[in-house]
């Protein structure tokens, strides 16, 4: 890629994080040529070379269609994530929990959604300084160097449960192997700083060994993680 063509794939960048931000929806193609005042024919582009790169997920089949902008997403996942003015789908409880340490606008967010297993109603409001009260837990099925084969499903498997009974009753239903299980207050941790810069000029996504790092200075430990035990 050549450097104009960098600066116009940054700028379709920031504006699609612009548009998740303010709306809660995902841009159209016709949205980001207005907020960039690029052509469609440079915009199109960017955002394939945004997807080759993992910036974002376009549809397999509607290539104009965004499906997530981590932590945004346009389908739902399982998770509402509600400002003062704004909805969002929260992608995952990792991106639900995020959405907030994002949006400098709003205080706090109410992250809601149902128990996989036993379908139980549950809410958090989600601030920046300090986790949500409650005895929840998070079961993430996939890890993490396995989340890109297919990062919808990974996403749509980072959930909130009532209990540990719970992650045990949905992994005997579902006939699927026990991933990881942390309680809220680490969870609120990874999802603290995992995407600081995202919505800001310049973001580089993490490498593997940075990633490994932050997650072993939140807690998380083992191969699930991507780290030696
Ligand atoms: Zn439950
Ligand atoms: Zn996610």
């Amino acid at each position: 890629m050549n450097d104009d063509a960098a600066a116009r794939t940054e700028q379709v960048r920031l504006a699609v994080y612009a548009h998740f931000a303010a709306t809660g929806a995902a841009p159209s193609p016709s949205d980001l040529a207005a907020r960039t005042d690029l052509p469609l024919g440079r915009v199109r582009p960017a955002l394939e070379a945004l997807h080759a790169h993992r910036d974002l997920v376009l549809d397999a089949a509607d290539r104009d269609r965004i499906l997530m902008a981590h932590p945004f997403a346009s389908v739902p996942l399982g998770f509402s994530v509600m400002g003062a003015r704004t909805l969002w789908w929260g992608g995952c409880a990792w991106d639900s929990f995020a959405i907030p340490q994002l949006l400098h606008g709003e205080r706090d967010v109410l992250v809601a959604t149902r128990c996989p297993a036993c379908d139980a109603p549950h809410a958090w409001v989600v601030g920046r300084d300090a986790p949500p009260p409650g005895e929840q837990v998070a079961h993430f099925l996939t890890p993490v160097h396995r989340i890109w084969d297919d990062v919808v499903h990974a996403c749509a498997n980072q959930r909130l449960f009532c209990s540990g009974g719970c992650v045990e009753a949905w992994l005997g239903a579902t006939g699927r192997q026990r991933g990881y299980v942390m309680d809220l207050g680490t969870l609120w941790r990874l999802a603290r700083g995992w995407y600081a810069g995202r919505t800001e000029p310049g973001y580089s996504r993490r490498d593997p060994s940075s990633a490994a790092a932050y997650f072993a200075e939140v807690g998380l430990h083992g191969p699930f993680w991507g780290l030696a035990d």
